[in-house]
């Protein structure tokens, strides 16, 4: 104000024609403020266009600028200086961070999500690839596939699916892969031993002592987790609808094992084209089943019970417990598993290897009814079940291997069921793959078939001429 009164007072000086017609206004504004107007006539204009021109309103606004900036500089006003604004724009500040912050944590979690959602899609192209290769090195089925055997069976739950045969359309059917999506099949190849031939130190029944175990031979790998241990196993005296050269495969990894997988022989278990699932009533525990006369023996799941299942009528054919067995891990093998009831099938029927609380976790050996599940006679041995890896029965001879980790292991005992006597032997065994959770004699192949580690193996055997001990 000061500047525009001496600006307005040189200008009167310098006009003084019209210097008796200006006058000089004092008085408050609005807001209680002094201030100066001065009035001079125009010396061109008798009257105003219009009140309050705009010339009037940008002077007032360039002096209301003006007096702001001097404000300012004589550090009047500190209301409106920048430090008067710090308490403002701190809060604003904060929001806009908490806003970047927010956006930036919901971008993260975005990026993760699509993250995810490609190594999802990725982990589909791949299993889809896998398919794929394997639909296109798998043979055409033929225009007119062969009728499957009738099953004849009764049990609605049992019954799953069937497959016509080895040249079949087998698109509908895959082994343990198929309970849980594409499989990605690891094909393995069978590698082909050759069967010793026999020789002068075998007596007429092939029921020698146990001389050697070749090395073993991998037919298939699991494909998934629920494979990682089980049990597989031949019928020696298979009946209609299936025949001797049928293989039968339990996963048993889960506390719910009830799958089996029936194939119509070696090439096509190890291929992984089963021809027959079926769904068991009852659990089944350990890898201790085994195949005899056309029914399926196992252990039930938490229990001392035996169950004979039988294949034709896909039906329990008996059920009875065996007594005092331990079960659930009370006697298992030395790697657990609920390994505490084994059967198997020799040249002399079928039997079980167990222990009870009598014998303190020694081995007992029975001897069963195969129809009834009776036990027809008991053994009691001096080894401790927990110290075994697992053990098999050849002609009535019971053989534990000492390790199922070690590479080199060995059978390390024989107890013959004839003389009731045992003694140590030590005949090389490998467990190729570090994991041996079931090893038992097949009287078909006359060798000893075994899971290992997700790999279903068997060895070779020979056995020598028939000695008393
Ligand atoms: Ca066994």
């Amino acid at each position: 104000m000061f500047l525009l009164l001496l600006l307005c007072m040189w200008g009167l000086l310098l006009q003084g024609d019209a210097q008796d017609r200006a006058s000089l206004w004092r008085g408050n504004d609005r807001s209680g403020r002094c201030q100066y107007t001065f009035s001079v006539p125009s010396p061109v204009e008798a009257s105003c266009p219009q009140s309050g021109g705009p010339e009037v309103e940008a002077l007032k606004a360039r002096l209301s600028l003006l007096e702001v900036l001097v404000s300012r500089l004589t550090g009047g006003d500190a209301t409106t200086g920048p430090q008067g604004s710090r308490p403002r724009a701190q809060p604003d500040l904060q929001e806009a961070l908490n806003r970047a912050v927010g956006e930036r944590n919901l971008l993260q979690g975005e990026k993760q999500r699509l993250e995810r959602e490609l190594e999802g899609l990725q982990h589909r192209m791949e299993e889809m690839r896998r398919e794929t290769e394997r639909l296109r090195n798998r043979p055409c089925p033929p225009q007119t596939p062969m009728v499957p055997p009738s099953s004849g069976g009764s049990g609605s739950l049992s019954h799953l699916m069937n497959r016509p045969n080895r040249q079949g359309d087998s698109s509908s059917l895959r082994d343990s892969a198929w309970q849980y999506g594409p499989p990605g099949f690891q094909e393995l190849k069978a590698e082909v031993t050759e069967v010793p031939a026999p020789d002068g130190s075998e007596d007429n029944t092939g029921c020698g002592d146990l001389v050697s175990v070749a090395e073993p031979v991998t037919h298939r790998k699991a494909d998934n987790i629920a494979g990682k241990y089980g049990v597989w196993m031949q019928d020696p005296e298979g009946v209609s609808p299936y025949g001797s050269s049928m293989v039968w495969r339990i996963d048993t990894v889960g506390s719910e094992v009830r799958q089996l997988f029936g194939y119509d022989d070696m090439e096509q278990l190890s291929k992984g084209f089963p021809s027959k699932v079926l769904l068991l009533p009852d659990p089944v525990e350990g890898t201790g089943a085994t195949m005899y006369r056309g029914s399926l023996y196992y252990q039930r799941r938490r229990s001392r019970t035996l169950i004979r299942y039988d294949l034709s009528s896909e039906s329990i054919a008996a059920r009875r417990e065996l007594p005092h067995a331990g079960f659930h891990g009370q006697f298992p093998y030395s790697w657990g598993g609920y390994t505490d009831i084994d059967l198997s099938v020799d040249e002399q029927g079928l039997w079980a290897v167990y222990s009870t609380s009598k014998a303190k976790g020694a081995i007992v050996i029975s001897q069963l009814d195969p129809h009834s599940l009776e036990v027809k006679k008991s053994w009691e041995t001096n080894i401790r079940k927990n110290s075994v890896a697992n053990s098999f029965i050849i002609c009535g001879r019971l053989y534990t291997v000492a390790s199922y980790t070690a590479t080199d292991t060995t059978i390390n005992y024989m107890y013959d069921t004839t003389t009731s006597q045992g003694k140590a032997v030590a005949i090389p065994f490998k467990n190729k793959y570090r994991y041996n959770s079931m090893i038992d004699y097949s009287p078909v192949q006359r060798k000893l078939l075994a899971w290992d580690n997700f790999h279903i193996v068997s060895y070779d055997l020979r056995l020598g001429r028939q000695q008393a001990n």
